[in-house]
């Protein structure tokens, strides 16, 4: 998979996701046809027509479960996007579905993406924060 642009690495079942993954969907399907399970990190939540692909892909393997973190929400007012994540939430196969916890920043930082200051970590944690809590109000409503 190497030289593709819709993300940095596949690496162990792993996708780093940096566009919008619904473009990409047959190579996600070849990529990860196989997979028992998924860990999915994005910068934004998957929006309403990622998060459909993400649902077919999952209601075509009973056996294959679903791990998604990211950093913020995408466009959390439009319903399209909301309603999205709240079916994907509800999926048998989605195993979590949360914001970056210091468990998903510190595996960026082991593969070298960035380094964090502490200061620098504690507003991560605050905003980290106040997306959660938006994302609760989201799936919970
Ligand atoms: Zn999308």
């Amino acid at each position: 998979m190497a030289g593709t642009s819709w993300m940095q690495s596949c690496i162990q079942n792993q996708i780093f996701a940096i566009t919008h993954i619904c473009s990409y969907e047959s190579e996600v399907i070849f990529a990860f046809s196989r997979a028992v399970s998924v860990q999915l990190y994005s910068s934004f939540s998957p929006c309403g027509k990622c998060c459909q692909m993400i649902r077919r892909f999952l209601d075509h393997r009973s056996q294959c479960t679903l791990y998604i973190a990211f950093t913020s929400l995408y466009r959390a007012s439009e319903d399209i996007n909301r309603s999205g994540l709240q079916a994907l939430n509800k999926h048998r196969n989605v195993r979590l579905l949360d914001i970056f916890t210091n468990k998903e920043w510190r595996l960026l930082e082991d593969r070298g993406c960035f380094v964090l200051s502490p200061i620098a970590r504690a507003i991560m944690n605050e905003w980290d924060a106040h997306w959660r809590q938006k994302l609760i109000e989201i799936v919970t409503a």
